[in-house]
């Protein structure tokens, strides 16, 4: 690792003294105002000053075994102030959604009303544990059903599977329905279709499958290449795994024809409904003939991501798929109850089988369904009206300075790509990291690939317009600066954030998980 650069030769330390033409005075700390350098917590150990002051335990005999502990586990010790601030500061240190505008491109940053919070915190659901008696958690099984429904009634579908956890792992949940249905009628099939535009789990789902993935070209209004699609299919093709909106943000005008001519040659079709958010109240995925569709409730329903989950993706599935849904799902007992199928049997007979420890993410069922209630049949389509508007009203505001990707309006996300750069020196990358500093974060970079340095910009609903503005006025002012032969000022970018720019790829490559007592701290931050 190299110190002060990262591998593509740009800073990955603090701004110190005047760089780039802005005076930094450094401090006698190395802290900037609220931006505090400090060792790693477990660099901050002080063996013995513990926070809390418990009693001895009685003698209990342990019932451990050869597992019981035999030593100091190593964790640090620190008083209670030390452990608020350290969490607290940490949990500054990266952009968010309840900090600044998050216009990250097919990630549906939006706002999570508190509401949600609030519901989600009830006792009744919040500490509820898996394995309690039925009875005793019917109202957190009514929840699921009714979410259930709600999902069903949006999507025009009549079936849907909760567990999956997330986007990618609904997506494994429908192409296993598919698997089992194709099974089930003796017809192994090994080919699956997807567009080049896709985001990347859609193939690896695929392939993970033991599925071959054969690309669909997109044509030159970035939907699919309806003819190119055609000649690719036989009997030997499983299904389609389409995007719609697509990743470029456009609607797919030909998805019925799609469609039909995927269930004319017996094969399915697979919706990854990552961008549900730009449809959601004004078109039924059921009605355009798709057979599987995973919603992250994580984007479309406001349940909040953006750290690592938590998410939920339930999946809707069509008459034909049902049967082989996972479980555990929640049924309706002859006596009115509620309960969970557990197993492969009656009714479930044909289910693939479990693919979740228990009955899915109930804190953001919980979430999800508050917004839905909330929002109500009006509200849920004025909010998706509002996300194609914003994107719109971006696209307006910059397509004279930036080079939009394909002609004429676009779903909730705006495309944008590198054209409008060339011959600066100045990359989409560094562009991106410049808008950090101005308090933004960046779009979505470098995907989807079908476009050579793409900027996929996802404002959602939640922008008033007076945001917008301020957005639009600062990307306009960084493509003058750009233009205006600053390239420099872009390389060294970003300038105020606590690290600037880390070795990504040495991360990657060589990640450091663990950390160990001689450590160099550096090494394990940067
Ligand atoms: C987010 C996303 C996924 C994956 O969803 P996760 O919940 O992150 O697993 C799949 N496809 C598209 C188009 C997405 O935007």
């Amino acid at each position: 690792m190299s110190g002060a650069m990262n591998r593509e030769g740009r800073p990955t330390r603090p701004v110190e003294a005047s760089e780039a033409g802005r005076a930094v005075t450094a401090t006698v700390t190395g802290n900037r105002g609220l931006t505090v350098e400090e060792p790693l917590i477990f660099e901050q150990d002080n063996p013995g000053a513990i926070g809390v002051d418990l009693p001895e335990p009685p003698h209990v005999r342990s019932r451990l075994g050869a597992v019981r502990p035999r030593g100091r586990i190593g964790l640090p010790s620190l008083s209670e102030p030390q452990v608020v601030r350290h969490y607290t500061r940490l949990s500054t240190r990266n952009m968010g959604i309840d900090t600044t505008m998050y216009p990250l491109g097919s990630c549906t940053m939006k706002h999570n009303p508190r509401l949600n919070e609030k519901m989600a915190r009830l006792p009744g659901f919040a500490d509820l544990h898996p394995m309690q008696p039925m009875d005793t958690v019917q109202g957190a099984l009514e929840l699921i059903d009714q979410l259930a429904h709600w999902l069903k009634a949006l999507t025009g579908m009549p079936a849907v599977a909760m567990t999956p956890a997330a986007g990618a792992h609904g997506e494994l949940c429908g192409m296993m329905a598919i698997r089992s249905a194709l099974e089930d009628r003796n017809d192994p099939r090994r080919r699956v279709l997807v567009p080049e535009s896709a985001h990347g789990t859609n193939p690896a789902t695929a392939a993970a499958l033991g599925y071959t993935v054969d690309s669909i070209p997109a044509d030159a209004r970035g939907r699919v290449d309806l003819e190119a699609f055609k000649a690719k299919l036989g009997p030997d093709v499983a299904a389609i795994m389409l995007t719609n909106p697509n990743t470029c943000g456009l609607f797919e005008s030909d998805i019925v024809a799609i469609a039909e001519a995927v269930h004319e040659v017996g094969a399915f079709f697979y919706c990854d409904g990552a961008n549900f958010n730009a449809i959601v109240g004004r078109v039924r995925p059921g009605d355009l003939g798709i057979d599987a569709m995973h919603i992250n409730l994580h984007k479309t329903f406001s349940t909040p991501h953006g750290g690592g989950g938590p998410g939920a993706g339930p999946v809707v599935l069509s008459e034909a798929l049902a049967p082989f849904a996972p479980v555990p799902a929640v049924v309706h007992g002859p006596d009115g109850r509620l309960r969970l199928v557990e197993h492969a049997e009656g009714d479930f007979a044909k289910s693939f089988g479990r693919m979740k420890g228990f009955h899915g993410q109930m804190g953001m069922f919980v979430r999800a369904l508050t917004y839905i209630l909330s929002h109500g049949a009006d509200g849920l389509r004025q909010a998706s009206s509002d996300a194609v508007l914003n994107a719109n009203y971006l696209l307006a505001r910059l397509k004279d300075v930036m080079t939009p990707s394909f002609d004429g309006p676009c779903m909730h996300e705006a495309l944008f790509d590198d054209r409008f750069l060339k011959d600066t020196g100045v990359s989409t990358l560094d562009f991106a990291k410049a808008m950090i500093d101005e308090g933004f974060h960046p779009m979505t970079m470098y995907f989807p690939l079908v476009v050579h340095g793409a900027m996929l910009f996802e404002p959602t609903e939640s922008e008033s317009k007076e945001t917008l503005d301020a957005f639009a006025d600062t990307m306009r002012a960084l493509v003058e600066r750009a233009k205006s032969g600053d390239a420099g000022y872009f390389q060294g970018a970003p300038y105020h954030t606590p690290r600037r720019r880390l070795d990504e790829t040495g991360a990657a490559r060589n990640p450091v998980l663990r950390w160990q007592p001689d450590m160099p701290a550096r090494e394990a931050a940067e």
